[in-house]
């Protein structure tokens, strides 16, 4: 019997568990199980670049008509920008009525603001403008390497007759990245396992317990999300919710597991065909959503600043709590599709708000399980995109058994 990659992955993940509980019972180290798991998270950042390159030009460029180009990348913007505001707020408003950083007996004594100088909003904005695109790509700046790539997608798409073999070059080379992607997605569920049974075996449930506010702050955030924004767009495409859910759950199965949304690209990509979004619609959309659409991580950065604020017991005022959604949008934009990366974007939220950067220590422990959650939205939120904007572009195709 061939077990598919999605339930593969999820049985890891509860190995991995069981695994991480054994390994701190009988005293084994955990970190023996570490450099399995950092073997994934290597790979998946040694394709994200190139693969949201390659296939983004070849998505924008697979558009011949640039007003209908133009026409998409609106919609798209309007419904990426306006999904992550709405995110974060959702996720400041339950964290000050869950206030899980309240009472907290967690310890920072002793732990003092490092100083840095947050950087203006002006300079942020101008940084997405890349100096050398060379440069963006080998760093692995990807709002850059986005920007430069939509730019290569545009010119080809507009010299598509005179240029027709260069443009079949980047297909090629984005079927390549996405063989690829599925190739290192065979080890996925080793990197699973050794991830959860490293975070397990090391935190276990010590660190949990004091956290489980944040953790349900962001759940019951993220279930409003889905519901408030995520229900209506799909209904309004026709589709019936059960039937979305089911084609999505690979995707949704492999970002829960792998907290990766890169590792997700591929089949996001499918199943978002098969429930009927247009080709040029779902492959511009879904690599440039990979990087740039993250919900999951807005939610995130508005539960755990208010968090941390609590910690250290900074007042939030409404002017501060504006600031936290509108550099909680710019971090969660700048955030990429692997493990962890809106815990290292969250400082860029912190500085400007003036938390210490330690609050990040404390949050660590849980992140792995912060980050199924956020990494399942962020997907999700992708594919809803894909299937809204197909449909207001008037090429969408219900599926048969929809159509009934
Ligand atoms: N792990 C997330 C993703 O890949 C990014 C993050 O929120 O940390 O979508």
């Amino acid at each position: 019997m061939k077990i598919g990659l999605a339930t593969q992955m999820f049985l890891a993940l509860i190995l991995g568990c069981i695994c991480g509980l054994i390994v701190s019972a009988v005293g084994i180290n955990p970190a023996h199980f570490k450099p399995l798991g950092d073997v994934f998270i290597t790979l998946i950042r040694m394709v994200v670049v190139p693969l949201v390159f390659f296939t983004l030009i070849a998505g924008s460029s697979s558009i011949s008509d640039l007003h209908k180009l133009g026409s998409i990348a609106v919609k798209t913007l309007i419904y990426y920008v306006g999904t992550t505001a709405i995110a974060v707020t959702i996720g400041v408003i339950i964290a000050n009525v869950v206030q899980p950083g309240v009472g907290l007996t967690i310890s920072t004594e002793g732990v003092k603001a490092l100083n840095v100088n947050p950087p203006s909003l002006v300079k942020v904005f101008m940084d997405i403008i890349p100096l050398n695109p060379f440069d963006a790509l080998s760093k692995g700046n990807m709002l850059q390497v986005i920007f430069f790539a939509l730019f290569v997608g545009m010119a080809c798409s507009t010299l598509r007759k005179e240029l027709e073999v260069v443009n079949r070059v980047f297909e090629g080379l984005a079927e390549i990245m996405l063989k690829i992607t599925s190739v290192v997605m065979l080890y996925a569920p080793i990197g699973v396992f050794a991830l959860m049974t490293f975070t397990v075996g090391t935190y276990g449930l010590d660190v949990l317990l004091p956290l489980l506010k944040l953790i349900v702050a962001m759940f019951i955030a993220s279930v409003l999300h889905v519901l408030l924004c995520y229900i209506p767009c799909i209904r309004f495409t026709g589709l019936k919710i059960k039937h979305f859910f089911s084609v999505v759950a690979s995707p949704l199965l492999i970002a829960f597991s792998s907290t990766s949304s890169a590792a997700a690209l591929s089949s996001n990509l499918q199943s978002v065909q098969k429930l009927g979004a247009s080709k040029p619609v779902s492959t511009f959309m879904i690599p440039l959503g990979n990087t740039i659409n993250m919900d999951g991580a807005a939610i995130y950065m508005g539960v755990a600043s208010v968090f941390a604020a609590a910690l250290y017991g900074i007042d939030l005022t409404i002017d501060k709590q504006l600031l936290i959604i509108v550099m909680a949008v710019l971090a969660s934009i700048g955030s990429i599709g692997v493990p962890g990366a809106a815990l290292i974007m969250i400082t860029m939220v912190f500085t400007q708000i003036g938390i210490p950067l330690e609050a990040i220590a404390i949050i660590a422990g849980v992140d792995r399980i912060l980050d199924m959650m956020r990494t399942s939205l962020n997907v999700l939120g992708d594919a809803t995109g894909a299937v809204l904007v197909s449909k207001l572009e008037g090429d969408f195709v219900l599926p048969e058994e929809e159509a009934k």
